[in-house]
């Protein structure tokens, strides 16, 4: 599903990702953990072309991301087709980016009316459909600001889903979460997971990464530094770097 190649990324002159290379399969289940600054996020948005990359190849289904080199030149593919390699993956963020001056539903369905050019009606109904499966369904009239973060999460979760990506990426979706609300969005996660959702979640939360993840990536600096099946690698790390993460982070 998602193969990444010796993937290089500078913000200027500081080198972020250090050559990645990484594979996962359709219906994994995969975790990013490492410390603050070690690249995750900025993988994920690559990912998704959110960032530009200087160096190294992405594929999702064996379509290469983003960029063409023909006769030796590295190009950055048109925006349309941008767009479209875009729509491959959905994304969900830290900061929920839902429109405050939209009910939920009407979040949910943008996308499905503007860029899949579903006919109202349709695209209402699977909103609906992803709005109850997350559990709001009869939040659905509701604004932003009239619902929780946890519930915002979740809105902001359904609206990615509903556009039928092949793979879902979760940018630390629990971080900006007061501590009681985090629990409804990580079962929402688990339970889209045990449908078999192809997921690469970047995630602070070790014990739910230790339990849902088939495979656990341990980044650190730049570098994919360790990785495994968790139930194999958190109790017996095999790098030291590892190790001494999991101990500052249980
Ligand atoms: P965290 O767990 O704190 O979110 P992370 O592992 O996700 O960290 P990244 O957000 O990918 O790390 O950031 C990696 C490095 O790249 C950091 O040093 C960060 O300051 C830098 N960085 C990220 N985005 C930019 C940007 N737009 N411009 C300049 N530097 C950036």
């Amino acid at each position: 599903l998602l193969e990444i190649e010796d993937l290089h990324k500078s913000f200027g002159e500081t080198e972020v990702l250090k050559g990645v290379d990484f594979t996962m399969d359709k219906g994994d289940v995969v975790s990013v953990i490492g410390s603050s600054g070690s690249g995750k996020t900025t993988l994920l948005r690559c990912i998704n072309m959110l960032e530009e990359f200087e160096g190294g190849t992405i594929r999702i289904e064996g379509e290469v991301i983003g960029y063409t080199t023909a006769g030796g030149h590295r190009r950055r593919k048109p925006e349309k087709e941008i767009a479209r390699q875009r729509a491959l993956t959905g994304m969900a963020f830290q900061q929920f980016n839902l429109f405050p001056h939209m009910s939920a539903i009407d979040n949910v369905t943008l996308g499905l009316i503007k860029v899949k050019k579903l006919p109202k009606e349709e695209a209402r109904a699977v909103a609906m459909r992803w709005l109850d499966r997350v559990g709001l369904g009869e939040r659905a009239g509701h604004y932003p600001g009239q619902l929780s973060g946890g519930q915002q999460q979740r809105v902001a979760i359904a609206r990615a889903i509903a556009m039928n990506p092949h793979l879902m990426l979760f940018d630390e979706v629990t971080s900006a979460l007061d501590p009681e609300l985090v629990n409804e969005v990580l079962q929402v996660i688990r339970s889209l997971a045990e449908d078999g959702m192809s997921m690469l979640l970047v995630t602070h939360e070790m014990r739910f990464a230790h339990e849902v993840s088939d495979i656990v990536v341990f980044m650190n600096d730049g570098v994919i530094a360790e990785m495994g099946n968790p139930r194999e690698i958190f109790p017996n790390p095999s790098t030291r770097r590892l190790a001494e993460f999991l101990k500052t982070s249980s």
